[in-house]
């Protein structure tokens, strides 16, 4: 099954960090949702979702190797916070995906999210582990007095907290036009299911719904960071999109401010660019390989005709061989390629006498002018200057 991701976050209108993360690197796709003082929410979810990036082929199945990555990433959050004293108390949701053919196999920990939406349906996939859900199943809550409670943010799970962790995990069969939400609190608290299924309803395209979740949050009081990843799963042979229309999604995308550049306006992050996420294998179906190639030259062999034709068209006055000079192009160098020559000496004109007159004294960086006769004429002015006569040009 081919599948088309989007994917959003952002730091909501009310906290000074965005402490969640995403993953997006097909097979693999997580979101976190980072929790402790300072920068310990930062690195807590950036850190869980680096680690289950990283887990290789030694598990048995998909759905373990998920499962594995996520006790993995436990056990590093969980050492980084004992370790470092600024972390200490870190912790992080995580909701995770891992695709084979038509299966995703999901896993969780937290109270982030993953949903289903098929068929114009919204079902939410995980439970939530939280004081508030529990006390709903027991009876001593509603669902609405849930939504509404002030503790509704306690974990009764989370990843790095303790050694052992349990992990929900189970697996899905997919069909043509499904679309899997994952999204962390920020979302859900601030957008009903209702609005969240009228958004996916409304967008069919993964980024545009990522977007607009994000935006009708933030509209709707945005009391937390945002993040949601939407995939969309298509049969292969439903290539009707036109080649190139994808955009390839970023790899890792750790919250703002820890590990990566990332921008502070809320706008998709830069992808990370370390060996993990750049040793991601991407199959990439050649003739859009061709295609971007074929673009990135001519844009290339433009640039560099623009250049030529710009610098050709410069003039200015400087020093060859010690003496005053005309020179073509500009006086600068680019990737230590000079972008000038010498079109004219004044044979009768040292530089060094030059140069010692001050509103020459800068001769050997070049004096620019605009056109073969204005350099003609500067040169003109430095004779006069020296008290020498006037030439028409240079030798
Ligand atoms: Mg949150």
């Amino acid at each position: 099954m081919r599948i088309r991701a989007g994917a959003k976050t952002d730091i909501g209108r009310a906290r000074k960090r965005n402490e969640d993360s995403f993953l997006v690197r097909e097979p693999l796709f997580a979101v976190a949702d980072g929790m402790g003082g300072h920068r310990g929410g930062n690195v807590a979810s950036s850190l869980a979702l680096e680690v289950l990036g990283q887990v290789g082929e030694e598990a048995s199945g998909p759905g373990d190797r998920l499962v594995e990555g996520i006790r993995q990433a436990n056990d590093r959050v969980l050492e980084r916070g004992e370790a470092d004293r600024d972390l200490r108390g870190m912790g992080t949701t995580i909701t995770a995906v891992r695709t084979s053919d038509r299966t995703a196999h999901l896993a969780h920990v937290g109270d982030s999210r993953a949903y289903l939406f098929r068929q114009g349906a919204l079902d939410q996939l995980t439970e939530d582990h939280t004081w508030v859900h529990r006390m709903v199943r027991e009876g001593k809550l509603t669902l609405e007095e849930a939504g509404k409670h002030p503790q509704r943010s306690i974990l009764t799970r989370a990843l790095g907290v303790e050694g052992d962790v349990e992990v929900d995990q189970f697996s899905l069969d997919l069909q043509p036009g499904d679309r899997l939400l994952l999204c962390t609190d920020g979302l859900t608290n601030m957008l009903d299911d209702e609005a969240i299924g009228h958004i996916l309803a409304d967008e069919p395209d993964p980024q545009a719904a990522a977007d607009r979740l994000v935006e009708e949050a933030n509209r709707a009081g945005g009391d937390d960071n945002i993040t949601a990843v939407i995939l969309g799963f298509e049969d292969e042979e439903d290539e009707k999109r036109p080649e190139g229309e994808d955009v390839v999604a970023p790899a890792v995308i750790p919250s703002p401010g820890t590990l990566s550049p990332v921008a502070s306006d809320g706008q998709t992050p830069f992808p990370r660019r370390d060996g993990a996420a750049a040793s991601a294998k991407r199959k990439l179906p050649w003739r859009r390989v061709a295609l971007w190639l074929a673009l990135v030259v001519s844009i290339g062999v433009v640039a560099l005709v623009a250049t030529r034709i710009y610098v050709d068209r410069q003039w200015y006055v400087g020093v060859s061989s010690g003496q005053v000079a005309v020179y073509r192009g500009i006086p600068s160098r680019i990737l230590g390629f000079g972008l000038s020559h010498v079109q004219e000496v004044a044979a009768d004109l040292p530089a060094s006498q030059a140069e010692q007159l001050q509103p020459w004294s800068t001769l050997s960086e070049g004096i620019t002018a605009n056109s073969l006769e204005a350099a003609r004429q500067i040169v003109n002015q430095i004779r006069q200057d020296l008290g020498l006569p006037a030439a028409g040009s240079g030798s």
